[in-house]
């Protein structure tokens, strides 16, 4: 039996608690075969959690520099996690080049702009999220649905990132308050949309788990049915912790798996010698890993 690797991590580069090799000694300690750092890309407005631009260099050398020293241990992968912002941010494909990435991740944290210089957070307090629903879309959830799938959509076509982040992860805010039912008909139509257009892409879905261990929502992002959905259309999946602590890098693991082979999918993405390779979710059954 296999240990399923973590691509989507933070660490005190943005907003994760810390320093990068005490992700790797848990991975080892854990017995993942490669290991994948992705700090919140520097935006251009004032944010918590993502990295400052000036610390860029350093955390690309940094990674770089692990790579080689843990070589004969664990794969280290260079990723960073970048929001999708329209006419700020450009093709990931290009970026990846530039910044010598081994892949990147695409997620939807804003949408639209409460103001010229603050982007609207969608993924943060209930608080911040009133804001902008009754500031930019006059209370109306539908509307911020729609617009939140088309962003990820243009995302898709614009930026190409090797994987898409939490797809549905807005549905977060149902935590505190039920906004919108993903049984109604226009969120299922988004949802297929999307998915379609990740299809059409050729790119990785992620699987997150990081809503469902921190116990925010009740199953991972994307939800069941969005997965089962996902597998009739062969899209490739990968299954992440997006941990921000050390003991975070394999929570929800066995529930991701589980999830994955109820729905139907024969195999998870893992990257090995720097190539997404698909893996029998079969070799990954029964392994017991931290919640
Ligand atoms: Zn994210
Ligand atoms: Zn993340």
């Amino acid at each position: 039996m296999d240990i399923l690797s973590n691509y989507h991590s933070h660490c005190n580069y943005c907003d994760g608690a810390s320093p990068m090799e005490d992700y790797i000694l848990e991975a080892v300690n854990q017995g993942l075969p490669s290991y994948g750092f992705s700090s919140h890309a520097p935006i251009p407005y004032e944010s918590k959690w993502s990295m400052q631009a000036s610390a860029l260099p350093s955390y690309l050398r940094g990674v770089q520099a692990l790579k080689q020293e843990w070589k004969s241990v664990i794969e280290i992968y260079k990723s960073l996690e970048f929001d999708y912002i329209p006419n700020v941010t450009g093709s990931l494909e290009e970026v990846m080049i530039k910044l010598d990435l081994d892949y990147t991740i695409g997620s939807i944290h804003f949408i639209d702009f409460l103001d010229t210089e603050t982007p609207w957070e969608i993924d943060g307090s209930n608080e911040k999220f009133e804001k902008g629903l009754h500031q930019i879309f006059d209370g109306d959830i539908q509307k911020v649905l729609t617009r939140y799938f088309e962003l990820t959509q243009e995302m898709v076509r614009i930026a190409k990132p090797t994987i898409v982040g939490h797809l549905d992860k807005i549905k977060i805010q149902n935590y505190y308050k039920p906004y919108f039912s993903e049984d109604e008909s226009w969120y299922i139509k988004l949802v297929e949309e999307t998915l379609q257009t990740i299809k059409d892409s050729g790119k990785l879905l992620e699987v997150n788990t990081r809503g469902w261990y921190k116990s925010k929502t009740q199953e991972v992002y994307p939800s069941n049915w969005i997965l089962y959905r996902a597998n009739q259309l062969d899209i490739p999946v990968v299954i992440n912790s997006d941990a921000h602590v050390p003991s975070e890098i394999s929570a929800g693991f066995n529930l991701a798996l589980k999830t994955l082979e109820e729905v139907g999918f024969k195999h998870v993405f893992q990257m090995e010698n720097g190539l997404w390779q698909p893996q029998a979710i079969q070799r990954f059954q029964g392994v017991k890993l931290k919640v």
